[in-house]
């Protein structure tokens, strides 16, 4: 396929991100070296942990937080079925089964209020995620955990930089997960962070990183994975993370401009960030007015034009493994369901023009008002 005019997104990759993998490359260790120590130190501050253990992927750091909330195949875990399909996915390698929860319409993120009523004797845990870089009600879920005794995860990958109630996102409950794709606000093309406050646990993150190796002597105690990182991937994340603040605010600025351009169109809801949003993505959904059923021939029109776009999130429940293994089918979860249909994610990345943002909205609003 072309790869499209405008693409969906971009890494930002300065000089510096440059130098930094070059200095590493300069060196004799690409792996367990000093720029993971380093890059620990600075995400454990910008989220407010005491531990930071940097994995290969977003994945494997919510996995080895289901793996240390020592999740069985008796647990049930509370979560959105309203995200990217990773948050679901590790509690089924645990042989755990995910309990979805519909979301808020209002913030795509999870119902809390449906959420308290499917705590049962089996739930272990809540996986909570910032859809699209919209702050989860953090603050609620964590006094539902604590009422509960459930252990609370949360799953910022899209989210760094955020805050909820003026805490860092990344800092609630017992675990939370970055994750470093080139999609996200900050990469080094694939990598994760788990974050937590217990020391203990961290430990044990670090030998199940490492096949469960342990650091002190020559045995194995635990059965872990390969799950390591690289010093190359980590010197990348670690010199974007120095100017976190200024992607952040260039996010912002990127998606008000979306704004400007396309509020006065009557077709499409636009995305509601707050003041504590931290931009993964730029998601306008198609108004009541118009047909679900024009949003796939319209993603089709904006790609025939040279525009990335896709349709976020495809929900969890009626991907086919959880339609086989749970029964799921349309109309189980309606919130989600309405608002997946709707979607179309626009081209969204720090270094978008302003001339390529107007031919997004432009060509957009052209296409919609044929449909209409
Ligand atoms: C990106 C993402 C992850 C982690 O993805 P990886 O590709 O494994 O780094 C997890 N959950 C959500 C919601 C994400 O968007």
């Amino acid at each position: 396929m072309k790869d499209p005019d405008i693409p969906l997104s971009a890494p930002e990759i300065t000089d510096a991100d440059r130098e930094a993998v070059m200095e590493v490359l300069g060196g004799r260790r690409l792996s367990r070296g000093p720029w993971i120590d380093r890059f620990e130190a600075a995400i454990a501050g910008v989220a407010g942990r005491r531990e930071a253990v940097a994995v290969s992927s977003g994945t494997a750091a919510l996995q080895l937080a289901c793996v240390l909330t020592g999740l069985g195949s008796a647990s049930e875990v509370l979560t959105t079925p309203f995200s990217f399909i990773a948050s679901a996915n590790v509690v089924l390698h645990c042989g755990a089964r995910p309990v979805f929860v519909d979301i808020d319409p209002a913030t795509l993120n999870l119902d809390v209020g449906q959420l308290e009523k499917r705590i049962t004797e089996g739930t272990r845990a809540i996986l909570a995620v910032h859809a699209f870089g919209r702050p989860a009600e953090m603050d609620r879920l964590e006094s539902v955990a604590r009422a509960h005794h459930l252990v609370l995860i949360e799953d910022a990958c899209e989210a760094i930089g955020g805050r909820c109630g003026g805490r860092p996102l990344g800092s609630f409950g017992d675990f939370s997960a970055f994750g470093f794709y080139p999609n996200k606000q900050i990469t080094a093309g694939e990598g994760g962070v788990l974050l937590t406050d217990d020391a203990d646990l961290a430990a044990r993150a670090r030998r199940l990183r490492n096949q469960g190796r342990d650091p002190h002597g020559p045995g194995y105690p635990d059965l872990g994975y390969n799950y390591r990182w690289t010093d190359i991937q980590a010197a990348l994340a670690l010199s974007q993370l120095g100017r976190l603040e200024s992607i952040l605010h260039r996010r912002r600025e990127v998606a008000d401009g979306y704004r400007r351009r396309l509020e006065d169109c009557e077709s499409l809801v636009l995305p509601e960030g707050n003041s504590e949003t931290s931009w993964f993505v730029y998601v306008v959904r198609l108004a009541d007015g118009i047909e679900p059923s024009a949003r796939d021939p319209l993603l089709a029109a904006l790609r025939g034009q040279g525009i990335g776009c896709a349709a976020y999130f495809p929900p969890i429940h009626l991907q086919p493994v959880y339609r086989d293994r749970f029964g799921y089918r349309e109309g189980a979860f309606p919130i989600t369901e309405q608002v997946a249909a709707r979607t179309l994610a626009l081209p969204f990345f720090n270094q978008i023009s302003e001339a390529q943002q107007d031919r997004v909205a432009e060509t957009l609003i052209g296409l919609l008002r044929s449909e209409r």
